[in-house]
């Protein structure tokens, strides 16, 4: 090699070190993002080029301290923005952006990520002073579709299908009617769907209206197809045109993410030693799990009554009254009107329990039935006039639950 190359080379050399120098310099400011919130009484800096920054807000971080980091007017940006949104009560795992401007020394914009559909924006105007407002997110929407594979949970299927936890309760309340979601699904079970999909950038978000669901298992074959009645009202129908609605839930236990699909249901949970009679079924559950009244009916009994604890009773029509005891938090009072699917307590361990679980009870004029067998009213079929609408929607949906046709995506 050349003396000349070898100058040329060096040369090279020194101008590759100085801009990865300067860049890491430039960045010095980014990984302070991702440290714990109480690194940060070093002295900020602020990038001095034009360009923006995203990050997440941790547990325990405080908005004022965000904006000081990433270099916003802390008192003047929460000040601003109070007319359109409290900044004092930020919730970790939202997202927060911040734009800068090449010679300006501090951000020039904040945003913060209020839900999926609101984003709130302050931005600094040329007068000094900072401006809200709010924007609405835009999603792109396509048509989706998605099995289920059961193998640990449903938990577990809709996290590999890309799906967030509220999904998957939508889904599951679809057939809420019909299957316990933490205890009655079965390894090989599928669940298939078509629904549309909201995307950001390409990634999928969320999802927007289910058109159709299907559950196929060893024991079951569940359809659900969606219908907006003339009354405006949202439900699902099998394939006959019957309301998947019925009077009662299957289960007052919302559907949690702890438990894993595979316990039978109505297990036994080793409270006392059977010392009394044990009308009723005892459903194991974490700490604080919603209890949700199975049915609409008036609150008869929402208090302590000893061995169970805190306990909540709704009278139902037909004769029907159900109970749920045991509980850690009651969240209704006696005489109260209360919806199917209404939030009445959280799962608890108070009275006589040794672990945290509902006992459940249900009594037909005054006698105690096994809510797990019991022959419950049934459901109402769609009126006449509607059936020639749901049957075109019902042929337009259905197909696209078989895997098939979901290949073609
Ligand atoms: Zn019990």
């Amino acid at each position: 090699m050349s003396r000349s190359r070898k100058v040329v080379l060096a040369a090279l050399l020194l101008v590759a070190v100085l801009v990865l120098g300067a860049t890491a310099a430039a960045r010095a400011w980014q990984p302070a993002a991702q440290g714990p919130a109480g690194h940060f009484s070093a002295p900020r800096a602020v990038p001095i080029e034009t360009g923006s920054v995203r990050a997440t807000i941790r547990s325990g971080e405080n908005i004022a301290s965000i904006l000081d980091r990433f270099g916003a007017p802390a008192d003047a940006v929460i000040a601003a923005a109070r007319p359109v949104h409290d900044l004092g009560r930020v919730r970790a795992g939202r997202e927060v952006g911040f734009a800068y401007r090449r010679g300006v020394d501090h951000a020039v914009s904040f945003s913060y990520g209020i839900d999926e559909d609101r984003t709130l924006v302050v931005v600094e105007t040329a007068a000094g002073t900072w401006e809200p407002r709010m924007e609405e997110v835009v999603y792109e929407t396509g048509v989706i579709t998605r099995q289920l594979q059961i193998r640990s949970s449903l938990w577990q299927a809709a996290v590999e299908a890309g799906l967030r936890f509220d999904d998957i309760v939508r889904l599951s309340e679809i057939f809420q009617w019909d299957v316990d979601f933490n205890t009655e699904l079965h390894e090989g079970d599928v669940f298939s769907l078509v629904a549309d999909g909201l995307f950001l950038d390409g990634a999928l978000r969320k999802l927007g209206t289910i058109h159709a669901v299907r559950l196929k298992g060893r024991e079951r074959n569940l359809t659900g197809i969606r219908h907006q009645g003339e009354d405006g009202k949202v439900a699902y129908f099998d394939l006959d045109g019957k309301a998947r609605r019925r009077p009662f839930l299957r289960s007052p236990l919302a559907f949690t993410r702890v438990t894993s699909g595979f316990q039978p249901a109505g297990r036994f949970h080793p409270v006392l030693k059977r010392t009394r009679p044990h009308f009723g079924t005892d459903l194991g559950a974490p700490m604080g799990t919603q209890v949700r009244s199975v049915s609409d009916g008036v609150v008869t009994v929402a208090g302590d009554a000893g061995g169970y604890g805190l306990l909540v009773r709704v009278r139902h029509d037909g004769g029907y009254e159900s109970g749920f005891g045991h509980l850690s938090r009651i969240l209704v009072r006696a005489g109260q009107r209360v919806e199917q699917g209404q939030v009445v307590g959280l799962v608890g361990m108070t009275g006589l329990s040794t672990g945290p679980h509902c006992h459940y009870e249900l009594k037909l004029n005054g006698h105690h039935i096994d809510p797990m067998k019991a022959k419950l009213p049934v459901s109402v079929p769609l009126p006449e006039g509607e059936k020639a609408a749901f049957f075109a929607e019902r042929d337009r949906w259905v197909p696209f639950l078989e895997p098939a046709v979901a290949a073609q995506e």
